[in-house]
């Protein structure tokens, strides 16, 4: 048995998630996570909001309420569309919690002690209006180049060109408006990322099992222009993990907090700490996790994002535990997937196009949307979502091949059985070439999904099915049953079997859909299958099951055109 650590790339705070970014990291986090439970290895599973920054300021501002109820608020509705999807984390934990904010403190102080926090001051604008600076984005002003009238501090979304705050014409803050704008002396602390940056050469050389995505895009940003670059981990924000606190090597920083992208990876840790609290467990229970002086040199770690999430986690995170000169447990294996696109053009959270979490769940079941996310994963490239191709997903896949044959076997054998696992007769050539076939596919499945190449799993799992459909169309029990009841009742014994081996080897992919198959089976026994043919004998004659309720419905094209209209704007 191993011990497998599993992380997820944060959610942010400001909002509900779409369906992109669920396939991007929590999604196939999941599908992950429950493979290796069912395979019998120890797993933690650790997900969180990100909630500091401010964008989370700024959304609270607009709802009218404090930034610490606003995030308590959407921590809320974030963690309940996690259990609607079915996502089994082992804890979701908040990166303003009270554990990120005292070990955030530590690792700057172990990083400052260790000289690589440096200070710097800067000029920043700063807005008499709002009493605050402004991050370059938050400034809004008139393009010197193309006269674009709501060109941002960073850029103008008009022509591309890259900007400073102190090029726009007739700048204002996007917050407020206000004109009233100065640009003011400001000190902040610096990661010395640049001293570290053979140390994590050295470490991303000795990572042979990455993928060449995750290592090129790393190397990149290493060695690039001038290479790593230092970065300031500071903001002069309100909301967040207080940047002077007693015990720092460093004064004056009142007032500060630290910026976002260093505090939000170490609520990977910060969560399974928060994880042994709830659990009444002390501190070596989420030690033996990430400490390898303390238990953690046996566990695999393996980390799942966006590729634009992948420089953070190859550079900047690795550079603060590395740099911190304590034992911390690295990554081993970084998951990234691309984008998927929405029905000719991007998902868009700002805009609001695409299908968000929560509108998903209140038409379809969780599982509809898992497996279609799922199968068509954007692993190798960009994948995208058509109203169309997901109804043609859920009808054959689902509806047409697995829910069908476990409607068939179930009526045809309570109308010709009853509801038990009918005896007698004995399996033949056509029993043995589908173990032998089901045989070869199930451990390739298992390679696939060990190998986390999620589109193969799916297509494998189909096959699967397939398979099962197929020795029914041929044995074909309703025909033999006239002659040879004895032998379809050996064939309905077998398919009753089926339902309970696909329950076990879909679980991951579709939990609600498999657990209801398992219930109609009357069985509990969820061990992954060895040997094929004992998994096929484990229902002994005279098993008691129940015909389910329909698995899956099919969607109508009246539906999908439905659907596809009230998804074709911006949500409200
Ligand atoms: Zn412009």
């Amino acid at each position: 048995m191993a011990r497998i650590l599993i992380t997820s790339a944060l959610p942010y705070i400001n909002g509900i998630k779409h369906l992109g970014n669920l396939v991007g990291s929590q999604l196939p986090a999941d599908l992950y996570a429950r493979y290796m439970r069912a395979r019998g290895h120890e797993v933690m599973f650790i997900c969180a909001t990100d909630e500091h920054g401010t964008p989370a300021e700024i959304a609270a501002a607009k709802a009218g309420k404090p930034v610490d109820e606003y995030c308590a608020e959407m921590h809320e509705v974030q963690a309940g569309l996690a259990r609607g999807f079915a996502m089994s984390f082992d804890h979701f934990g908040r990166s303003s919690s009270q554990r990120n904010h005292v070990l955030t403190q530590h690792m700057a102080k172990t990083l400052g002690e260790a000289g690589l926090i440096s200070e710097v001051s800067e000029e920043q604008v700063y807005s008499v209006a709002d009493g605050r600076f402004l991050p370059d984005r938050y400034i809004e002003g008139t393009c010197p180049n193309c006269g674009y009238e709501r060109a941002r501090g960073d850029q103008c979304e008009n022509c591309t060109k890259q900007l400073d705050p102190t090029d726009l014409i007739n700048p204002r803050s996007a917050i407020s408006g206000s004109t009233d704008l100065e640009v003011r002396e400001t000190k902040h602390l610096f990661l010395r990322q640049s001293t570290l940056r053979d140390t994590l050469d050295e470490w991303i050389d000795s990572q042979t099992g990455w993928p060449v995505l995750t290592t090129s895009i790393a190397k990149k940003w290493l060695h690039d222009g001038d290479g790593l670059q230092d970065r300031g981990i500071t903001r002069d924000l309100h909301w967040g993990v207080p940047a002077q606190f007693e015990g720092a090597p460093w004064s004056g920083m009142e007032g500060k907090v630290f910026y976002v992208w260093f505090d939000a990876p170490i609520e990977y840790i910060a969560a399974t700490a928060e994880w042994a609290d709830a659990q009444g467990l002390d501190d070596s229970a989420w030690e033996r996790w990430w400490r390898t002086d303390k238990g953690a040199d046996d566990v695999r770690y393996v980390e799942f994002m966006g590729k634009d999430n992948v420089p953070f986690h190859t550079l900047s995170f690795p550079a603060t535990l590395i740099g911190s000169g304590e034992p911390w447990k690295l990554v081993d294996y970084i998951k990234s997937f691309n984008y998927l696109n929405y029905d000719g053009g991007q998902f868009s959270t700002s805009q609001g196009r695409g299908v968000f979490m929560d509108q998903a769940l209140t038409i379809l079941p969780a599982d509809y949307w898992r497996w279609w996310l799922l199968s068509h994963a954007p692993e190798s490239s960009d994948s995208e979502f058509t109203w169309e191709n997901f109804q043609a997903s859920v009808n054959k896949d689902l509806a047409d091949v697995l829910g069908n044959l476990v409607s068939r076997v179930t009526k045809f054998c309570r109308s010709k059985f009853g509801e038990v696992v009918p005896g007698g007769g004995a399996w033949g050539p056509g029993e043995a070439a589908l173990i032998a076939a089901l045989s070869t596919r199930i451990r390739a499945y298992e390679g696939h999904m060990e190998a986390m190449e999620v589109r193969k799993s799916a297509g494998e799992l189909r096959a699967i099915w397939v398979l099962g459909n197929e020795y029914l169309q041929e044995a074909a029990p309703w025909s033999t049953f006239k002659t040879d009841p004895e032998q379809a009742a050996a064939q309905i014994r077998l398919a009753l079997n089926l339902i309970r081996l696909y329950a076990v080897l879909s679980q991951p992919f579709i939990p609600e859909a498999a657990a209801r198959m398992m219930a109609s089976m009357h069985c509990e026994d969820w061990s992954w299958p060895g040997d094929i043919g004992a998994a096929l004998a484990l229902l002994p004659e005279g098993h008691g099951f129940e015909v389910p309720e329909v698995l899956f419905a099919k969607i109508t094209d009246e539906e999908r055109a439905d659907y596809a209209a009230r998804f074709s704007g911006v949500r409200d």
